[in-house]
Formats: C-alpha cells, structure tokens, sequence
C-alpha cells in the first residue's frame, strides 16, 4: 500500500473573512454585516460561507494560526504558497498583512497589532534554524533571497528602489517569467526582513486624492525564495534540493469609481485596478476548477501585470490563502456609504475563487 500524503487533502484554496472593528465615523451598533458562526456570515438576509469568519473580536495571532502557521509548514516542505489581501479600500487589508511597520520591531505596546507577514518570517526563521540544528554535521543549508514590488496603472515599480519605475517583464528559460532590473535581496534572519519590508512599504505609492488620501492605488507583491539543501540523505549519497516560494500580496482596493479633485486620474487609476482583479479572479477560478479530464484547464493569457506575475506562483501545486477583509457598516453620512455594495462585492470573490 502507498502511503497518502496528508497535504493531498488540504484544500489548495483556503478563503478566510475578516471583519474590521468600526472605526470612530461609523454608528457602532448599526452593522449589517455579521458573524454567525465559524464559518459563516451573513449580510442583511444573505448568508455567506468560508473556510473561517473573523469579527472585530479577532486579532492578529488568530488570523497568523489560521493563514500563517500552515503556510510556513507548506514553505518548508517546499510548495509554493500564497496570501492575497482582497477588499474595498479601508477594509483592513493592508493592517492584517503587515500591521503598523512600527509593530514589527520588539516594541511591547504595539505588539499585538504585528501584522501576519512579519509573523510569518519571525517563525519561518526559526524553524529554519531549528532544522539546521538538527541536522548534525550541517547536513541541512538553506539560503533566502527576496524582491519587492509594485503595480501601479499596469507600471512595475520596484519598492526597494524607487527610482526604478516602469520595469519590464521578460520570459526567461524554461518559460519562467522574470522581471528586469528588480533588486533581489538576500537574507539571513527576521531583523534582515524587517528592515525590507519597512523600507519597501514606506515607498509604496498613495492614492493622488484628496478625499481618500490614505488608500492604496497599486497592488504590491512581497516575494520570498526559499532554496534547501540536504545532504547525504539518501543511500547513494546525493543530495537533494527543494526550492519554495512565498508570494505576499497586497492588493490595491476596488472602489465605485469617485468624481472628485484628482478627477481623470483617479478614474483612470480604478479602471486599471478594476480590470487586473476581475483578472486575477478569473486566473484563480481556472487553476482551482478541474476539467472533467482531471487536468487543470489552460491558464488564460491574461494581459495585466498582476494576472501574469501571478501566473506562476498560483500553478502547479500551489498553496493559496486569499483573506477578504471587510467594513462592518453601512454608514449613510460617510462619503463612500455603500460600504454593503462593496462587501458583497467582496464576498463574491471569495466564493467565486474558493
Ligand atoms: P486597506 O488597506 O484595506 O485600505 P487599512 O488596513 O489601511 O485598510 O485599514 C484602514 C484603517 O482601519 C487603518 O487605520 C487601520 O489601522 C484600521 N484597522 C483595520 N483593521 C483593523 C483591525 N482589525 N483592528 C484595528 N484597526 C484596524
Ligand atoms: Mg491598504
């Protein structure tokens, strides 16, 4: 008998939803969207399903036990693996993935607001070390290298040089895509991380408006290689080698296109970010769903940025955990009041893709 490997059965998609708390505009009290169970939440009469539901009574280490702790496990044994950060712009995105960048040094009071990606190195780490450890006689090596970047308006910037702004995309052998000029990174330890991604996410580009001043107009891509090596493992005496790579996203949010001071840019702005995402949901949709021939079906050669990038670190036997981040409230008296639209919209996705 052939043993089963237990990661045939975990799901390749886990699609989690995350309610923020509200904030001081909207009415405490007056949420119409609600948790009602693990599982599952409900928005006005409409109940919605997902592998896990998280209300404002959640915290940071909840959603790193449930997205974190399997995608470092992954990592090592040596899938690829994936977190998109999905959802209307202010939904809580960008707070879950990285949390304050001041949270990611030991700093007590801010702990508890450390976002899952640092979480996620401060673990990988030491379970590297740990298995080196191990390892007697150094029989088990790794090496890390990272790349940041971003996509704003179907341009790729690279966040660990900003002066580098509209790279290009080239096919490299075996058909693997590559992009030119973007600074790789190698590192050694969590500080090392740190420092990247503090560096990385103060370079990201905000949105040109007024009215939403604060909201992030372009999708980012934090990537982490992991190559291993173990030698004399097996009996004829040659090592072996695994390669894992981690894609963190954090994407820009969809929001109802908006008239105001930042006028033609803004619109333009949405159009691009509009169309990348409904993309990228039809990339997820075509390498989750099976052609009754048990293959996964063709990948569409989607033409934004974002799709293609994604294409690769998504196939295969990929690990993905999308989170979709939510705002509680249906707030009449703020600008952007159709806050339910935008959650549907959201949740949509999440069932589409899961
Ligand atoms: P997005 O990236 O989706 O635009 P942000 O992550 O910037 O949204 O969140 C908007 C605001 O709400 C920020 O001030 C953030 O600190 C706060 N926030 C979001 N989620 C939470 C949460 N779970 N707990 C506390 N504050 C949160
Ligand atoms: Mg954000």
């Amino acid at each position: 008998k052939t043993p089963i490997s237990t990661n045939e059965f975990h799901p390749s998609v886990k699609v989690i939803v995350r309610i923020r708390p509200s904030n001081t505009c909207e009415r405490e009290g007056d949420q119409t969207v609600k948790k009602v169970s693990n599982d599952t939440l409900c928005v006005g009469d409409r109940q919605f399903t997902f592998d896990s539901v998280f209300d404002s009574n959640s915290n940071q280490e909840d959603i790193f036990q449930t997205v974190g702790v399997p995608l470092v496990k992954n990592a090592i044994a040596g899938y690829n693996t994936s977190v998109l950060s999905y959802g209307q712009s202010g939904s809580g995105k960008t707070y879950t993935m990285w949390g304050p960048p001041s949270a990611m040094f030991e700093e007590p009071s801010l702990q508890s607001h450390k976002g899952v990606v640092p979480r996620i190195f401060q673990m990988l780490f030491s379970e590297l070390e740990r298995e080196q450890q191990m390892s007697e006689g150094k029989q088990f090596n790794y090496q890390c290298r990272c790349c940041f970047l971003e996509i704003y308006n179907e341009q790729i910037g690279d966040l660990l040089d900003p002066a580098q702004r509209n790279l290009e995309m080239k096919d490299g052998s075996k058909h693997a895509l590559y992009i030119d000029s973007l600074t790789e990174e190698y590192v050694t330890s969590y500080d090392d991380v740190t420092q990247i991604l503090i560096k990385g996410l103060s370079s990201r580009k905000v949105g040109a408006t007024t009215l939403n001043s604060k909201s992030s107009r372009s999708h980012i891509i934090f990537t982490f290689v992991i190559e291993s090596w173990c030698k004399g493992i097996s009996s004829s005496g040659f090592s072996s080698s695994k390669t894992s790579r981690i894609s963190l996203i954090d994407l820009a949010g969809l929001d109802r296109n908006k008239v105001d001071d930042a006028g033609r840019q803004h619109l333009r702005e949405n159009i691009n970010v509009k169309k990348s995402l409904s993309q990228l949901g039809h990339l997820v949709d075509t390498l989750t769903k099976k052609t009754h021939s048990g293959k996964a079906e063709q990948i569409p050669n989607g033409n934004s940025c974002l799709a293609r990038l994604l294409q690769e670190s998504l196939g295969g036997n990929a690990k993905l955990s999308v989170i979709c981040s939510i705002s509680p409230d249906n707030n009449p008296y703020l600008f952007d009041c159709r806050n339910n639209g935008e959650s549907l919209r959201t949740l949509r996705f999440g069932q589409r893709v899961r």
